[in-house]
């Protein structure tokens, strides 16, 4: 029941399995009924969309039962983390709508309590400090049918490895010299209890605790025992680590402290991009794409700079629900639920990017008529604009043809159309280039038809939107498309790579000719064009270079599918 809700239709979500667990913890009355999660981050990347997914899952379950979600970022690594990409995910985090109060944590606050745990774990017998190089460690390891090899190291006395472990603290050793490994068992069939690393030597400083360590935990030492320091009582995360529970579990046991819950869930995976830091990392360093925030990319701040929303975004997690085997979701359903709520909001202007010049004859030369607009159809209290008309005009070129097939409702000779919210024009007459290529529409227009209806009920089939050509403002704008080629780009055939599927015709930059009212756009301020699409004001702009990002077009393919599937 969890699974297969995909559809839009349905706002009404069924309690997902996690819910569950969490209704049936809060009815044994377990930890006082308290639910506490966290939002843990490592912050070696930017935020992507499914990260969102599981910020709106770990927030929305504490807001849902009267709990508390920490943020908290899982720094143990200080070669691959930074404070730029520790400051992106605050703002992406509250962007979506999130507030986790003043519980703002690190794993790097916890560094001394978990060197005390490794202090008592060696205590006990149960980690040893091992000499081996990473690649003897690995190769001993076995695979899971066959067991590992113990560690000659394995039985140093207890207050021995307490000495090197205390040596390897104060920084006697070089990187790769020396780790701290757990003392389990090196046949387990579950790979991960096989005498796991707990602490590796890295002579690199931290950017939060700078040149305090030389020693740092691993992400299996630090991850759960930070959820346990923090009293997280449901830690979710996703499917990769139902194999990693058991030695969570261990940990757990062995240190005696308390015990989080771990519920684990499938990754979001969406179709034609791909959704690793590391990957993501790759493109933006080999410049595929122009930085974290490319419009393209699938980051939370991507997103944003499309034109996406946070409650189209918050919406599409809930949509999506959570479920227990990887599955691939269309990228048609998000676009869908941007669709949808820019649908509810945006301004709608005239814009017309492809323009092809029309000329209206028996328009006296110097006079300006104004029509009335309005600002949204969904949405009254928008109110309504001027739009100005005049002798010359833009209209979409796509919407004349010289010689149209019978079923063309648009503009072409003889006929005539009315253009939204001004007049009836009729085509008198097309002006060509020595290369045949229309140049010029000629039309006369009915000036009874102001506002867009005949006082006579005269019909007609088609409408289309324009701009006065001496009023419209030029603008950039980008048009984007999918990044890649391939449905599912991790799935690299032989002797290629994720790259190989990279779309190289994903951006294309025109000029469009809007309507003035345009003139007030704000950077982030979405829009509109009729009859377009989707367009938001690109951070760039500047007041004289206005510069438009495509967010999608009109057609919304989800619900076209989904009619075909009824
Ligand atoms: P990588 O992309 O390198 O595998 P990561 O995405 O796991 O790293 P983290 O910073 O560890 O990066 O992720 C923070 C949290 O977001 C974790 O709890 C993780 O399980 C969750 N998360 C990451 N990717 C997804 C996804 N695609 N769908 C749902 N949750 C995700
Ligand atoms: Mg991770």
């Amino acid at each position: 029941m969890d699974n297969l809700k995909n559809t839009p239709e349905e706002k009404k979500v069924p309690i997902n399995f996690i819910h569950q667990i969490i209704e049936a913890y809060i009815d044994n009355k377990k930890n006082n009924r308290a639910v506490h999660t966290r939002f843990p981050p490592e912050p070696n990347g930017y935020l992507h969309i499914g990260h969102a997914k599981s910020i709106c899952l770990n927030f929305g379950t504490a807001q849902k039962y009267n709990g508390l979600c920490n943020l908290r970022f899982d720094d143990t690594n200080p070669a691959k983390e930074d404070v730029e990409y520790v400051d992106s995910i605050r703002e992406d985090v509250k962007w979506l709508g999130f507030d986790w109060g003043n519980r703002e944590y690190y794993a790097s606050d916890y560094f001394e309590q978990i060197y005390e745990y490794a202090i008592k774990l060696i205590n006990k017998g149960k980690a040893y400090v091992c000499d081996l190089t990473a690649e003897e460690i690995s190769e001993n390891r076995g695979t899971p049918t066959k067991a590992g090899i113990e560690s000659p190291y394995r039985d140093r006395s207890v207050d021995d490895n307490l000495s090197l472990f205390q040596r390897m603290r104060t920084g006697e050793f070089k990187d790769g010299e020396k780790v701290l490994r757990a003392k389990i068992d090196m046949a387990s069939p579950n790979m991960h209890m096989r005498d796991p690393v707990l602490y590796r030597i890295i002579h690199t400083d931290h950017h939060r605790t700078g040149n305090k360590w030389c020693i740092y935990p691993m992400y299996d030492f630090a991850h759960g025992q930070s959820d346990s320091i923090e009293k997280i009582t449901h830690s979710i995360c996703t499917l990769e680590f139902e194999v990693h529970r058991p030695l969570y579990d261990w940990f757990i046991k062995e240190l005696e402290i308390f015990a989080p819950q771990q519920i684990e869930f499938a990754r979001l995976n969406l179709t034609y991009t791909v959704m690793s830091k590391r990957k993501l990392l790759q493109m933006v360093q080999e410049k595929q794409v122009n930085g974290w925030d490319d419009p393209r990319m699938p980051t939370i701040c991507g997103l944003r700079r499309r034109g996406y929303t946070p409650e189209s975004i918050r919406n599409f997690a809930e949509i999506i629900g959570v479920a227990k085997r990887d599955n691939m979701i269309d990228v048609a359903l998000l676009e869908h639920c941007i669709r949808e709520d820019l649908n509810k909001k945006a301004q709608r202007v005239m814009a017309v990017l492809n323009p092809l010049k029309v000329i209206i004859d028996n328009f006296p030369d110097n006079l300006i008529e104004e029509t009335d607009a309005i600002n949204n159809p969904e949405d009254e209290k928008m109110g309504k604009r001027k739009v100005l008309f005049s002798k010359e005009l833009f209209i979409e070129r796509e919407d004349f043809m010289e010689d149209p097939p019978k079923n063309y409702y648009r503009l072409s000779p003889g006929k005539e159309v009315r253009l939204r919210y001004a007049f009836y024009i009729k085509c008198v007459n097309v002006v060509k280039n020595l290369l045949g290529e229309i140049i010029e529409v000629h039309c006369t227009y009915d000036p009874e038809t102001k506002g867009g209806s005949s006082p006579d009920k005269r019909k007609v089939q088609g409408t289309i939107h324009w701009v006065s050509a001496k009023h419209a403002i030029e603008t950039e704008i980008r048009l984007y498309d999918r990044l890649f080629t391939k449905e599912n780009p991790d799935d690299v055939e032989e002797g290629k790579d994720f790259k190989s599927y990279l779309n190289t015709d994903s951006l294309k930059i025109i000029k469009g000719k809007i309507e003035p009212f345009i003139k007030t756009a704000k950077v982030g301020e979405k829009f509109q064009f009729e009859r377009i699409g989707y367009f938001c004001a690109d951070k760039d702009t500047t007041e004289n270079n206005l510069i438009f990002n495509r967010t999608l077009t009109l057609k919304d393919s989800w619900t076209k599918e989904e009619k075909k599937n009824k």
